[in-house]
C-alpha cells in the first residue's frame, strides 16, 4: 500500500508531500486509517533533530485517531473497523518482564511511532495491536488525538505519585500538556496552581479550572506559595529557577517532570533532604492506564482545548506551535 503523507527533508526543514510504501503488514500489526493528529511539541523536537536520533525523511505524528482498515492474522483486541488510538509508541516486546507487569511503556525495546518509522502526518500508520487502544463508543473523535500523548503522559504521573483529591498541587506550562493536567487535576478535585509565563492566557487558564496563576518566571511569586504543594507537574522543556519550585513543595512533596528539559536541572541536595521531597519523571504511559484514562474523559467530557488545521496546511499548524500562540492543542484533521 501506498501511504501519501508529509515529510521533512532534513532538520529545521518545512514539510513537503512525501509518498512511501508501507509492505507487507505483519502478523500482529494493524494499519490505521488516520482521521485526525495532534500536534505536539515532541514533533518540533524530531523535525528539529533536538533530540539527536532523527532519520529523515522523518514523517512526524503520534497523537493519532482513526480506523482499523488492515490487520494481520495474529491480531487481538481490535479488528478492522473498530476506531482506535496510537500515541507515542507504537510497539512492545510483550515478553519482558515490563512488559508482562504492564508497563509496556517501561519496554527496552518499545518502538517509538516517528523514530525510525513513520508517523501519523499521513493517510495511514501501522502499529502493534497493544497500542492501536479502542476508543470509547462516546468519545469525541475531533479532540481526542491528543490524549494519546499529551494527554497520557500527563495523567500518568497523577497516578504514580499518588495525587489526592485533597492535595494541593501545580502545573509548569500551561500548553498543550499543561492545559489538559490542569483539566484532569481539576476533576481529580485538587486545589490547582498554574504557573504561566504568557499573562495573556490568565483568563483561559482560569476557565479551565485553575484556582491560581502565578507568573512562572518570577521567584519572589513562588516565594509567596512556599511550602504549599504536595506535587507538581513540568511541562515545560525550558531551564526555570528548580530551587524555587522545590521550595514551593510541602514535606513530603513531589516535583514531576514530563517536559524534556535539554540542560541538567540544577537540584541542590538540601532542597530535598530536610521535608524528604522527591524529584522524578516519566515516558507516556501504558496502554491499560491510556485506555482508563479516556474512558474518565468521556465519564468527565474532558478533551483538550483544539485548534483545527486541515493536513494541507501542516506547516502553518506547525508554525503556530512553534511561535507559542496555539490555544492549547492543534489538531490536524484529514
Ligand atoms: P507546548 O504546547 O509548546 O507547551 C509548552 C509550554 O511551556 C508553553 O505553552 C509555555 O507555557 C511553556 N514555555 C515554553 N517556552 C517557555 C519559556 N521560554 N519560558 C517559560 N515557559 C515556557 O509543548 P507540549 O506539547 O505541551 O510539550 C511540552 C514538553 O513535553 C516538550 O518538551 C515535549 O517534548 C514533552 N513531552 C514529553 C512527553 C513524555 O513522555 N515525557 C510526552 C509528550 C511531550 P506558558 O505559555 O504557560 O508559559
Ligand atoms: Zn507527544
Amino acid at each position: 500500500m501506498k501511504v501519501q503523507a508529509y515529510a521533512a527533508v532534513e532538520a529545521k526543514s518545512k514539510l513537503t508531500p512525501y509518498t512511501y510504501e508501507l509492505g507487507a503488514i505483519g502478523p500482529e500489526q494493524v494499519d490505521i486509517k488516520v482521521a485526525y493528529c495532534g500536534i505536539c511539541h515532541s514533533d518540533l523536537s524530531m523535525i528539529n533533530n533536538e533530540w539527536g536520533m532523527t532519520q529523515y525523511p522523518l514523517v512526524p505524528g503520534h497523537e493519532i485517531v482513526g480506523e482499523v482498515v488492515a490487520a494481520g492474522d495474529a491480531v487481538k483486541n481490535v479488528k478492522i473497523g473498530d476506531k482506535v488510538g496510537l500515541g507515542w509508541l507504537s510497539a512492545s516486546c510483550m515478553s519482558c518482564q515490563e512488559c508482562m507487569d504492564g508497563s509496556h511503556h517501561l519496554c527496552a525495546n518499545n518502538e517509538a511511532t516517528i523514530v525510525g518509522r513513520h508517523g501519523g502526518f499521513a493517510d495511514y500508520v501501522r502499529g502493534h495491536w497493544s497500542w492501536a487502544i479502542p476508543l470509547p463508543e462516546a468519545i469525541d473523535m475531533s479532540k481526542a488525538g491528543p490524549l494519546l500523548c499529551g494527554g497520557i503522559t500527563v495523567f500518568n504521573p497523577i497516578i504514580l505519585a499518588n495525587v489526592k483529591p485533597t492535595d494541593t498541587v501545580g502545573v509548569i506550562g500551561i500548553g498543550g500538556l499543561g492545559h489538559m493536567a490542569l483539566k484532569f487535576l481539576k476533576h481529580w478535585g485538587c486545589e490547582v496552581i498554574a504557573f504561566s509565563s504568557n499573562p495573556t492566557k490568565k483568563a483561559q487558564i482560569l476557565e479551565m479550572g485553575a484556582n491560581q496563576v502565578i507568573n512562572s518566571k518570577s521567584p519572589e511569586e513562588l516565594e509567596q506559595i512556599a511550602g504549599k504543594l504536595n506535587f507538581i507537574l513540568n511541562t515545560t522543556n525550558v531551564s526555570l529557577d528548580w530551587n524555587s519550585y522545590l521550595s514551593t513543595l510541602a514535606p513530603k512533596g513531589k516535583f514531576h517532570t514530563v517536559g524534556a528539559v535539554l540542560e541538567p536541572m540544577a537540584i541542590p541536595a538540601f532542597s530535598l533532604i530536610g521535608g524528604e521531597k522527591s524529584v522524578g519523571g516519566s515516558p507516556v504511559g501504558s496502554p491499560t492506564l491510556t485506555k482508563t484514562m479516556l474512558d474518565f474523559c468521556v465519564r468527565h467530557e474532558i478533551y483538550p482545548t483544539v485548534e483545527e488545521f486541515p493536513f494541507e496546511k501542516v506547516n502553518e499548524a506547525i508554525e503556530h506551535l512553534e511561535k507559542g500562540k496555539a490555544r492549547f492543542r492543534v489538531v490536524l484533521k484529514k
